[in-house]
């Protein structure tokens, strides 16, 4: 089994709205899979199809490798946060946690203080109701309900949306603690690209109901990574006298600054070069690209419909 989670061609249609078209995704075990897209994207729409809770109107997916009837009995292992966790207001996290356990017929002693635990909301007032809970307790505590029955995959949609700084960095070491205490696959949805980067094995960018593109953190970070920036009076004749170089891989931007991958120990050449060629060098130095430009950069163009 090369992926613990698949889809191919998943697709969702309500009346004429395309909320999810042809949607391939791949989630190796014990990855922290990011699924990153505006309001709107399909985030949640994926998200339901995956966890059982919506029929994909084509399309199909897998789950530990099985697929159709031998899948849908492998959702037992699969726990999940869409929206809001469905929490009693007046009732503590502990009892919370117990009842979902007694529903699910989970009675192992010390069960839910494991939970709590793995959860970090151990220390809390036994007795204080999760309605007066931080937003950022009470999204731990929709972790710690999705995480009653020990499954094997976790699906979170939009956890951290809404969290304060603080907030965030408990739900990313929780989810960190997830993955490499107890070998938990996470799948994990966010509009905000930066947050995502600082839990994500992978990437899955989701623009109107598409899968743009998927890559790795290692991917991720390269092509965020430093670039040369050129800029002249005369761009064509800079873009020949560089090609001219040997150099390949040269962008443009919209102001015809140009933008050139890889090469950054060339600049004193890149620059003697241009100067030689009698065109005014204006600007070049070494830049990087910040994640949310790099993933304004690959959704451009596409609209925000949410
Ligand atoms: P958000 O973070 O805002 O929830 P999202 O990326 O999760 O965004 P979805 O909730 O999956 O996006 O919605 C994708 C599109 O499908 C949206 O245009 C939405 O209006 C539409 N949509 C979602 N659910 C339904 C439904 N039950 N009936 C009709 N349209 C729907």
């Amino acid at each position: 089994m090369e992926y613990i989670l698949e889809t191919k061609g998943l697709t969702k249609v309500y009346g004429n709205k395309e909320a999810a078209k042809d949607v391939d995704l791949h989630i190796r075990e014990g990855q922290i899979y990011g699924l990153i897209g505006r309001n709107g994207a399909g985030k949640t729409t994926i998200m339901r199809m995956i966890s059982g809770l919506s029929i994909p109107t084509s399309g199909s997916y897998s789950l530990f490798g099985k697929t159709g009837y031998a899948m849908g009995k492998m959702l037992k292992n699969v726990g999940v946060l869409i929206e809001y966790p469905g929490l009693y207001p007046r009732l503590s996290a502990y009892e919370n946690l117990k009842i979902k356990c007694i529903g699910m017929g989970i009675r192992p002693r010390g069960y839910v203080e494991e939970l709590l635990k793995v959860i970090g909301l151990e220390n809390t007032d036994m007795k204080k109701p999760a309605g007066s809970y931080s937003l950022g307790m009470r999204q731990r505590l929709g972790i710690g309900l999705a995480l009653v029955g020990d499954p094997k995959i976790l699906i979170l949609d939009e956890p951290i949306n809404g969290l304060d700084p603080q907030g965030i960095a408990e739900i990313r070491q929780t989810l960190l603690k997830l993955r490499d205490e107890k070998g938990i696959t996470i799948m994990i949805s966010s509009h905000i690209l930066d947050e995502l980067a600082k839990v994500a094995d992978c990437f899955g960018i989701i623009n109107e109901g598409r899968m743009l593109d998927e890559f790795s953190a290692e991917e991720l970070h390269r092509r965020c990574g430093q670039y040369v920036m050129i800029r002249t009076d005369n761009h064509d004749a800079a873009l020949k006298t560089l090609k001219g170089l040997g150099i390949e891989e040269i962008g443009a931007e919209a102001d015809g600054t140009l933008r050139i991958a890889g090469h950054l120990d060339d600049t004193p050449r890149m620059s003697k070069a241009i100067v030689e060629a009698g065109i005014g060098l204006q600007e070049i130095r070494l830049q990087s690209l910040s994640l949310e430009d790099y993933y304004l950069g690959v959704t451009a163009g596409g609209g925000h419909n949410g």
